[in-house]
């Protein structure tokens, strides 16, 4: 069912076409319409299920099988790709890049100069790590 306008529901019931690279009960792999890089095989793997584009959304269960799941689709592309060096990439939020805002990895297949650059900017402070790391395990939910 389509909740809301969304192209990877689209894409779920076959509205929108696309070339599936796997699909079971929960989950639809596809190769990503506009690829980046320079080896075949960028693909996106979704949830059949509408969740805004956080993987805090999901629950507990559905993201064990979604790991489960990635891990066979990251052998299958780099089998296929002939690349041992593989992104997984989540754009979650718009200033993280997000567009589509329905659960998705990006499994890329990487090669040297492909021209990705992920990025080499480290300009953040380094002499507070230490306030930072335990601000962070105090908010770590159990
Ligand atoms: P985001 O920036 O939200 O993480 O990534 C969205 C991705 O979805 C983009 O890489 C874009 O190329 C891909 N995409 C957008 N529309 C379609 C579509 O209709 N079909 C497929 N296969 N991919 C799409
Ligand atoms: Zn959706």
């Amino acid at each position: 069912m389509i909740i809301i306008d969304c192209i990877f529901c689209k894409i779920i019931t076959g509205d929108i076409p696309s070339n599936k690279i796997y699909e079971d009960e929960n989950f639809l792999g596809f190769l990503d319409i506009n690829p980046a890089g320079t080896l075949n095989g960028h693909s996106m793997l979704i949830t059949k299920k509408h969740f805004p584009n956080k993987l805090e959304e999901m629950d507990d269960k559905l993201i064990k099988d979604f790991f489960v799941v990635l891990k066979k689709i990251i052998s299958a592309i780099k089998k296929v790709s002939g690349t041992d060096s593989i992104n997984i990439i989540q754009n979650s939020g718009e200033k993280a890049g997000q567009i589509i805002d329905h659960i998705h990895f990006h499994i890329i297949p990487r090669e040297e100069g492909d021209g990705i650059i992920i990025s080499e900017n480290r300009q953040h402070k380094k002499d507070n790590l230490k306030e930072v790391a335990e601000k962070i395990r105090n908010s770590v939910e159990n």
